[in-house]
């Protein structure tokens, strides 16, 4: 039965490890997801598609600091992630129209620039986590600090990296545009990177705020707020596994919330990976998702039907899938 699914697509999605990151390579490999994602429209089904950002705001970010020795202002990094949305967005923009037009496809794409609310009283705030851009020396970093008052950590061994707090996403400020973007028969890209942080001020006002908000976590926010049937988180691994890389490692085909809550407790699921995935898959069954599923790009079709890697129901499995 098709429905309302939002994709969040992972990072080999638009660049694979090894990768320099020309414009060419990522067009190329967002062309190959394009082709995946045509086939869910093909079945029917409307979709919003998010995205990571980490690999090309890091890249942003570089270039700012390189563009200040000649002179030019460096962005902060909530513009960064606005770049980086413009850019992602541009490029499955328009591999998604050509896919569409060689398919016959009439859905206009659509890309949008997304503020995500988030709590700077939240705890977060006080315990940056979250690495972003290059690695600095000691020296830089301290200067950094200094000068514009930045948190920088030691990262084993390799150098001095800027941390940011992660905090969770609240709203999403334009969900309003992607609802009527939905039923409008487009296709929308939003939250990418998980949306650009903002906060509310005393005032009402809203003003960007350098953190980083994880993307399956934005995406199962997001799939809350269109009421999608499905979330479909498309990584590099089509199983979500207990005892991951060990000889006792098994993959998760259909689960249960309780099940998977189990194991997530249990810590089979590394953080700042594996872990906001499944917590994601898990939210969204709790709160009333039909079903949220954790697979492979290349595995896009099967899994949005429940067919195939990690399916992740509230209860009654083959009812569920029966009933996709
Ligand atoms: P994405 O860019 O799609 O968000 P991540 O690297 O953040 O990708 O997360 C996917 C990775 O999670 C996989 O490549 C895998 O190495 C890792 N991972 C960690 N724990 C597990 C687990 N228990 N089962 C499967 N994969 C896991
Ligand atoms: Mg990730």
């Amino acid at each position: 039965m098709p429905g309302t699914i939002v994709v969040a697509l992972g990072g080999n999605a638009i660049l694979q490890p090894g990768q320099k990151g020309t414009f060419e390579e990522q067009m190329e490999n967002v062309k190959i997801t394009a082709s995946q994602l045509a086939r869910l429209i093909l079945k029917g089904n409307r979709l919003v598609i998010t995205h990571g950002n980490g690999p090309q705001v890091g890249r942003i970010l570089q270039q700012q600091s390189m563009g200040e020795y000649g002179g030019i202002p460096p962005m902060p990094l909530f513009v960064c992630g606005a770049m980086s949305q413009g850019m992602i967005g541009y490029m499955v923009q328009q591999a998604l129209y050509n896919e569409f037009r060689k398919l016959g496809i009439d859905r206009t794409v659509v890309t949008l620039v997304s503020q995500v609310i988030v709590d700077t009283k939240d705890p977060a705030f006080s315990n940056p986590t979250k690495p972003i851009g290059a690695f600095y020396s000691q020296q830089e970093a301290m200067k950094a600090q200094k000068d514009r008052g930045e948190v920088w950590k030691e990262d084993s061994g390799r150098g001095w990296r800027r941390v940011v707090p992660s905090p969770p996403p609240g709203g999403l400020l334009e969900i309003s545009a992607v609802k009527a973007l939905i039923n409008h028969g487009a296709v929308v890209i939003a939250s990418g990177g998980g949306g650009i942080p903002v906060a509310v001020r005393d005032t009402g006002e809203v003003t960007g705020i350098d953190a980083v908000i994880d993307k399956d976590l934005a995406a199962e926010k997001l799939a809350e707020e269109v009421d999608a049937d499905v979330l479909l988180i498309l990584t590099d691994v089509s199983h979500v596994a207990i005892n991951y890389k060990t000889h006792l490692q098994q993959n998760l085909t259909a689960v249960t919330a309780e099940e998977l809550s189990d194991y997530y407790e249990q810590g089979h699921f590394k953080a700042g990976s594996m872990g906001p995935k499944v917590k994601a898959a898990l939210k969204f069954v709790e709160n009333g998702g039909r079903m949220a599923v954790i697979t492979s790009l290349g595995n896009a079709l099967l899994g949005a039907e429940g067919r195939a890697g990690t399916v992740v129901t509230r209860k009654a499995v083959v009812e569920n899938i029966a009933g996709i």
